[in-house]
């Protein structure tokens, strides 16, 4: 796990383990505020390790961006702390997250101690929370998944993202159109930092470039989907054939993951525009 102080009080961990996933901390005289859990036990233990000295009040609050196990699996190691989340990401955990935890640890031994722990704090849209001298407002960023929410600490102007925003957008689960929303949205907000849910802290310099080039990315699959479609290209040969650096994206971010979730942005492009077709 890496640990960096983006400003005097608020910090990323990013994972080492698994797809350069991250968590974040706010700490204030009242306590502190902890995004997102990260998904290995060992990784995460270091983080409330590190933070536990960092504040006497401890850690108080964890907010979940969104349901994926990437970003909840830790929650059960924060006993001492409420788990605030939106009502979907609450919904979507209780329905199905006890049968993907059991499928997880098949495939994952490190994920043997992990208990399910349900955010018991939710919300229905938005919700402001103050804590210390800080404040933060929670605020809906749908696209990834229809759950997604974003973290924005008021007077350091950073936003955790969690998903909403990715060194490559990514919408298997979620809508293409509802992410470019989101992404114009954040754009209008005059961001010091992203904290994105996976990878590198993005930068004021490079965060209008950064989220253009997503949008654009979104059009451009789009667009090259629908043209092979039409020249009816099977969805094995167009999955081939449409390549990440055809849409401007290079293919060794997240240590070459972006190109797997490229081929899965793929393929949702291409069960939507089949699905309307019918
Ligand atoms: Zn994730």
């Amino acid at each position: 796990m890496r640990k960096e102080r983006v400003t005097e009080n608020v910090y990323v961990f990013t994972s080492e383990a698994y797809a350069q996933a991250t968590a974040g901390a706010i700490v204030t005289g009242e306590g502190t505020v902890v995004i997102d859990t990260l998904p290995f036990p060992r990784e995460t233990r270091e983080m409330i390790d590190f933070l536990r000295a960092e504040s006497a009040r401890g850690i108080r609050y964890v907010i979940n961006t969104h349901h994926h196990a990437d970003h909840v699996y830790g929650n059960f190691l924060f006993e001492e702390a409420d788990i605030v989340s939106s009502e979907r990401c609450r919904e979507v955990m209780r329905k199905s997250g006890e049968k993907n935890l059991a499928e997880a640890k098949q495939q994952t031994p490190e994920l043997a101690e992990v208990k399910l722990r349900l955010p018991n704090l939710t919300f229905a849209e938005k919700m402001s929370f103050h804590l210390g001298d800080k404040a933060m407002r929670l605020m809906p960023l749908p696209g990834h998944t229809p759950d997604g929410i974003g973290v924005y600490v008021e007077g350091d102007k950073i936003l955790f993202a969690g998903d909403a925003v990715m060194p490559l957008p990514y919408i298997f689960w979620g809508d293409r159109v509802v992410l470019q929303d989101t992404l114009r949205a954040l754009k209008e907000m005059h961001l010091e930092n992203i904290v994105q849910g996976h990878g590198e802290v993005l930068l004021k310099g490079e965060l209008d470039e950064t989220l253009d080039a997503a949008i654009a990315y979104l059009d451009c699959i789009h667009d090259k989907v629908k043209a092979k479609l039409s020249s009816r290209t099977s969805k094995e040969r167009l999955v081939n054939d449409i390549t990440l650096e055809s849409c401007g994206f290079s293919p060794i971010a997240l240590d070459g993951l972006v190109k797997q979730l490229h081929r899965s942005n793929l393929l949702r492009v291409y069960q939507t525009l089949t699905a309307k077709a019918r």
